[in-house]
């Protein structure tokens, strides 16, 4: 059975098949998908996307570092509240994003510790976002290393040694998603060299779509091409791969029925 830790099943890109997709997400070994939050406006159909597919889909809720603007406090207080009211498995996806734009990164720098905050007083997993913005995060993080939090590096593209300054911060995993199958990157490179423990698979579909489907729309049962190349890569079966990053995305995230209680 697989996880994928990191999925927007909810956006509109699925609006015309999205019980097809969980179909062959089913059929393809995904036991359960995690739907990380964007905003205030994706929420209703994050939640939606819950209900439709109990015990299968999960929410967590967080405010993306892209939809940080001018009204972010207002974003933060929505989400302060849905914390008390409902239950999440994670606060995500949270972070800082220097890429599309260097506008908003101290509202950026302030939502994210927010929200870190937030996770250390509910006891949850972070889901965090990181682009262009490496020493930033790890400045924060580092920072905040008391508070022993736990969570992923989602979609992560950064190097071996990165990897090692980050388990100076905490107990964080990193997301391998459909990257580590494109040639030329790097990450292939960097996951032969990563603690196994630390390995986690994750489709951040419908974007970042893995070879050999790469241009088309990404979905939940490719995540299998990404088992398959962590395979070849460690040279291991894909089994192997498939449970200890299992068990790897259980130590963050507890899934009812497939994570050990
Ligand atoms: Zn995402």
């Amino acid at each position: 059975m697989i996880i994928d830790t990191h999925c927007h099943l909810y956006v509109d890109a699925f609006d015309s098949d999205r019980t097809e997709v969980v179909e062959r997400a089913k059929e393809a070994g995904v036991g359960a998908i995690i739907l990380p939050g964007i905003d205030k406006e994706n929420h209703p159909a994050l939640m939606r996307t819950v209900k439709e597919f109990p015990h299968f889909c999960y929410p967590a809720i967080g405010l993306h570092p892209t939809s940080v603007t001018t009204d972010y406090k207002e974003e933060l207080t929505f989400i302060e509240q849905q914390l008390k009211e409902n239950d999440f498995l994670s606060i995500g996806e949270i972070g800082i994003d220097g890429y599309w734009s260097k506008e908003y990164m101290s509202q950026q720098q302030d939502a994210f510790v927010q929200q870190l905050e937030w996770a250390a007083q509910y006891d949850l997993p972070v889901i965090i976002h990181s682009r262009n913005a490496f020493n930033e995060l790890f400045d924060i993080l580092y920072h905040i290393r008391h508070l022993s939090l736990k969570g992923v590096f989602h979609a992560f593209s950064g190097s071996y040694d990165q990897y090692k300054q980050l388990q100076k911060c905490g107990a964080f995993k990193i997301g391998i998603g459909g990257v580590v199958t494109y040639k030329n990157a790097g990450l292939a490179q960097t996951v032969t060299k990563i603690d196994p423990s630390s390995l986690i698979v994750e489709t951040d579909a419908p974007w970042l779509t893995p070879a050999p489907h790469r241009g088309k729309r990404n979905e939940s049962s490719y995540i299998t091409h990404i088992i398959q190349k962590i395979s070849e890569l460690l040279n291991i079966p894909y089994q192997q791969v498939e449970i200890f990053t299992r068990q790897n995305a259980c130590s963050l995230f507890k899934i009812p029925y497939i994570c050990p209680a």
